[in-house]
């Protein structure tokens, strides 16, 4: 198998004038000006001292050069480290002192408080990066050679150091190699039936798993092209369609599209496949964009620490509210919370996963590693799940938000799945509260597009297809559900607002 900037460097000479990045408004860039410009990144970044093993922690705005820093990276052999956006100098101090990076690359307008965060951590080497092609990355790239020598790298040397979303908890580093990047994208192109023609639609950050390496690993695998979109615009999104062949979106990508009286089939006929992941999609959505455009949307399941898991088929039914099958060369199995024993096919447990997309471990957490990496290689995702008679397996909800009422199991995808159904909700979170008799009571936090649905309304409409002990206790209405930037719910926060609900 090759490594990624192998594949990349050899596209730029089998096809030197295709288009990788399509930017609207600013023009092509191909293959081969791609491979010149990290060749310049990377001449910068070695001459600012960085080393093959070296972190390079990175937080800008999507761009262009932005994305090209992550090929550089690897061009040096270098652990790329890319930060979410929305990180304040406070969080952004906890990533660095983690991480040690040789290099940070961060926003221009950031230059007094990143100056003075990394003299505090003796972080050497830093360039900034604006959106529109200011600050000292470019004007230093632009001063250099593109000819750099391509470090050659083993499949089991770290290409990135990913942090979790901190859905559950605080972050945690996920080590990648360049094995983890190369096989997941390999099964993906496949899997999914990308060619060089494709030009995938791009507006997801490029600081997460999704957007960064799902989308950017597939594309350069393939040899395919993206349009780079600086960010999420619904309207940008329509305007874009018609030049694509391919969306990789967040369920809310979906969502927002279905409100848009002019995203209609006709607009969409041409596109060959819509992706979504990274939070759960409701079986209503599925169900009203394939009403509404004729295409079924492909749903997978995937993580930080393992890449993608489990995929819908190309060909075959994509079925609402579940997350497919293993990915070919991915083992999945259920686990017994508890034990750790396989359950049987049709019971709900803790989803493992093993292969050759699973992570090294987390940076600097040994014992974490430990609770969560077993010795045979299974990963223990946190996620639970069940595998239906045909193979496919749905998600459940995670084992962190998994609710015990009076020592009944009560899995939150179960009852948001009939309150998404009922007319008038647009969506539902439901979580555990703590509760004196029952230990926690069900309560579900929900946005209506109805402002006449109540309580009652809710609570009536499920009463008949759900055990008692599963009913919500309460229906608390907020005008949109906490979201993080890549579209997940926070019920964590949630917990914490109502935490005194039943107190
Ligand atoms: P943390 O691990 O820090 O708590 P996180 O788990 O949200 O945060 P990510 O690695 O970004 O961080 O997200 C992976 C999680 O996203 C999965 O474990 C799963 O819970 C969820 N997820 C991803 N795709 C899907 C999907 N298609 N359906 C349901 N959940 C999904
Ligand atoms: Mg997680």
């Amino acid at each position: 198998a090759q490594d990624l900037f192998s594949i990349f460097h050899s596209r730029s000479i089998a096809a030197p004038d295709a288009p990788f990045l399509i930017l609207p408004e600013l023009g092509v860039i191909t293959y081969a000006q791609a491979v010149a410009r990290s060749g310049q990144m990377a001449n910068l970044f070695r001459a600012a001292g960085v080393k093959p093993g070296d972190r390079i922690a990175v937080q800008v705005e999507k761009s262009a050069d932005a994305l090209l820093t992550y090929l550089a990276a690897l061009r040096i052999g270098a652990v790329y480290l890319p930060l979410n956006t929305a990180y304040t100098a406070a969080e952004v101090r906890f990533f660095l002192s983690d991480a040690t990076p040789a290099l940070f690359i961060h926003r221009p307008e950031d230059e007094a408080a990143m100056a003075a965060l990394c003299a505090d951590l003796g972080i050497a080497a830093r360039l900034t990066l604006g959106q529109s092609g200011e600050g000292s990355l470019p004007a230093g790239a632009d001063a250099q050679e593109a000819q750099a020598d391509i470090h050659p790298v083993a499949m089991d040397d770290l290409a990135a150091i990913l942090y979790t979303s901190g859905t559950t908890g605080r972050s945690k580093g996920a080590m990648l190699t360049q094995g983890n990047l190369a096989s997941n994208s390999a099964t993906l192109k496949d899997y999914w039936r990308f060619t060089e023609g494709d030009v995938l639609l791009h507006a997801l950050p490029i600081f997460h798993t999704h957007g960064l390496f799902v989308a950017t690993n597939i594309t350069i695998t393939a040899g395919s092209a993206i349009i780079l979109c600086s960010k999420f615009d619904v309207r940008e999104l329509i305007r874009l369609m018609p030049r694509a062949t391919v969306l990789m979106g967040v369920p809310t990508f979906y969502s927002r599209l279905l409100n848009e009286g002019d995203f209609t089939r006709e607009l969409v006929t041409h596109m060959r496949l819509f992706v979504s992941g990274s939070a759960p999609l409701s079986a209503e959505t599925h169900k009203e964009f394939s009403a509404r455009t004729g295409h079924a949307i492909l749903e997978r399941y995937g993580m930080t620490e393992t890449n993608m898991n489990t995929s819908n088929p190309y060909e075959g039914d994509r079925v609402p509210g579940s997350v497919g099958f293993p990915l070919p060369g991915v083992e999945l199995r259920i686990a017994d919370p508890e034990t750790g024993e396989s359950l049987p096919q049709g019971e709900v447990g803790v989803i493992e996963v093993r292969g050759p997309n699973v992570f090294k471990g987390y940076w600097q957490l040994p014992e974490k590693t430990a609770e969560e990496l077993r010795e045979n290689g299974f990963f223990i995702t946190g996620d639970l799940g069940v595998i239906d008679d045909r193979g496919y397996v749905s998600i459940v909800g995670r084992a962190k938000d998994l609710i015990i009422c009076g020592g009944f199991n009560v899995y939150p995808a179960e009852v948001e799945a009939l309150i998404d159904a009922i007319p008038g909700i647009a969506e539902s979170a439901v979580i555990g509260i703590p509760h004196k008799d029952m230990g926690e009571g069900v309560v579900a936090v929900v946005q209506a597009r109805d402002a006449a649905l109540d309580e009652a309304a809710v609570l009536g409409a499920i009463a008949g297809d759900l055990a008692r002990f599963k009913q919500p206790r309460r229906v608390i209405f907020l005008p949109e559900l906490p979201r993080n930037t890549m579209g997940k719910i926070q019920k964590k926060a949630l917990r914490e607002t109502y935490a005194d609900l039943f107190a």
